[in-house]
């Protein structure tokens, strides 16, 4: 119940590329690393990660596996 109401913003601050979680700008995040040649995964302030994708330059919550990726890779 609770969900259906709140998904809606957040994929409406996701498109005007502010955090749902803080309404902070996505640009203002830091770069953690490339996924590939068009996906960047970035931080927010919140901590919160988000896979950035340069073709279409549009942000999406980076999955699980996504951030393990990255967890893994910088723990070598
Ligand atoms: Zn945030």
């Amino acid at each position: 119940m609770f969900k259906k109401i709140i998904k809606p913003i957040q994929e409406g601050l996701l498109k005007k590329k502010q955090c749902p979680g803080c309404t902070k700008q996505l640009k203002e995040a830091k770069e953690l690393s490339e996924i590939s040649g068009t996906k960047k995964l970035v931080q927010c302030k919140c901590k919160r990660i988000y896979v950035w994708d340069l073709e279409t330059s549009t942000y999406r919550r980076a999955t699980l596996d996504e951030e393990q990726y990255f967890l893994t890779k910088k723990a070598k």
